[in-house]
């Protein structure tokens, strides 16, 4: 047999106006973290979500998340709710501020923190004596969370939602854009997103002082002064503007990268639908996903890890579900509220290649190998 190329799970995809960006940079020398891209691609990404929102360029989305808390006033020894199910980059700032996480676990709807078990949560953590400072829901592989119940629970309790839309650029809830639902919104521009600045982030907000103090902190937090002066301990977070130069080639074609992937799942359900052991995560009424990534839920782990292997054999990368947190050897002593949703869904779930740069004959092949290995 011929040799085939690797398909990888996501890789970054490239319009057609991104390296003029980019040369523009480097011929009017704005090679520094500021400059005419950053704010461009600023406006385009308000532009794109909604006229409300105010938005700053970071380095990453994780950098976005750890101000947005800061932001929100967390601190040493505050508690802070999280979504079980994510990466990582949800939970580990709340870490760097010295806050402890609380993990909840998600419902089956949309793979996403549970409201229910939110509810529990606060409850719980406040008869213990602490309320919640934050709530870090996500949009997981692009499926808004259930935004009327969680910001129901939310604002009961008087406690903000960071929105982790870092995998949801493009989404929506009701028609209205992801990164615009909570008291702030973050995104990532990370090399295997939806689109991509190679690295990089952005925090999203209604509140215009909330974007100030972003800006503030995320450039070392300098006051007022001809000199360098400090009164807050400041970080270096800001996006560069040779970076920005690619975002504003790459938000020209989101809504094509979004239609294609949207097609890579179609594609996916029409040919591995009609099989028993696989199951796909369907679109509440309301809800847009930009299926960052296709995901399905197969019968059992042993057949998860024969689909895994069979694709892995033809150099074919797929990936399991994010471990949820509260599984994770680091945040093993934090508490959590699950009822075991999440640890199903990672057992059972595979993700498969989504890059909006797929050919037709890439999703024959990976279908082929799957049809394949369930004939068997
Ligand atoms: C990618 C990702 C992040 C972090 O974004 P970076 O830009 O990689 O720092 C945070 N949360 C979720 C859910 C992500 O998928």
């Amino acid at each position: 047999m011929e040799t085939q190329t690797k398909i990888w799970l996501s890789s970054p995809h490239m319009g057609s106006n991104e390296q003029n960006y980019v040369d523009e940079a480097f011929k009017t020398n704005w090679i520094a973290p500021l400059g005419p891209n950053v704010t461009l691609f600023e406006k385009a990404i308000q532009d794109y979500i909604n006229n409300e929102v105010h938005v700053a360029a970071l380095s990453a989305g994780t950098a976005a998340i750890h101000l947005a808390l800061e932001i929100l006033g967390v601190s040493h020894g505050d508690e802070v709710i999280c979504q079980s199910l994510t990466f990582s980059a949800s939970a580990n700032p709340i870490k760097y501020l010295g806050a402890n996480p609380i993990f909840v676990d998600s419902e089956r709807d949309t793979w996403n923190i549970s409201p229910v078990l939110l509810e529990k949560a606060i409850l719980d953590r406040i008869a213990k004596g602490k309320k919640p400072k934050a709530i870090v829901a996500v949009h997981l592989y692009g499926m808004p969370y259930k935004i009327n119940e969680v910001n129901a629970v939310a604002e009961k309790y008087g406690i903000p939602v960071i929105e982790d839309s870092a995998e949801a650029l493009g989404s929506t809830f009701n028609g209205v854009k992801c990164g615009s639902f909570g008291e702030i919104g973050i995104l990532s521009f990370n090399g295997n997103k939806i689109i991509t600045t190679s690295g990089g982030g952005a925090l999203v907000t209604k509140n215009q002082a909330y974007k100030e103090k972003a800006i503030f902190l995320a450039t070392q937090a300098r006051d007022d002064a001809p000199h360098y002066q400090h009164s807050h301990v400041g970080y270096n977070y800001r996006m560069s503007n040779v970076l920005a130069g690619i975002g504003r080639g790459q938000m020209e074609v989101l809504d094509d990268r979004v239609a294609a992937r949207r097609a890579n799942f179609d594609f996916y359900k029409a040919s591995l639908g009609h099989l028993e052991e696989i199951e796909f995560l369907n679109e509440p009424e309301g809800f847009f996903s930009n299926r960052w990534l296709s995901c399905i839920l197969t019968s059992s782990y042993e057949m998860r890890e024969r689909i895994r292997y069979a694709l892995l054999e033809d150099d074919i990368e797929s990936r399991p579900l994010w471990k949820p947190m509260h599984m994770q050897p680091i945040f093993e002593t934090s508490p959590n509220y699950s009822d075991g949703t999440s640890a199903d869904l990672f057992d059972r779930g595979l993700c498969l290649p989504s890059g909006s740069n797929l050919a037709d004959q890439d999703l024959e092949r990976i279908v082929t190998i799957i049809l394949k290995e369930l004939t068997k």
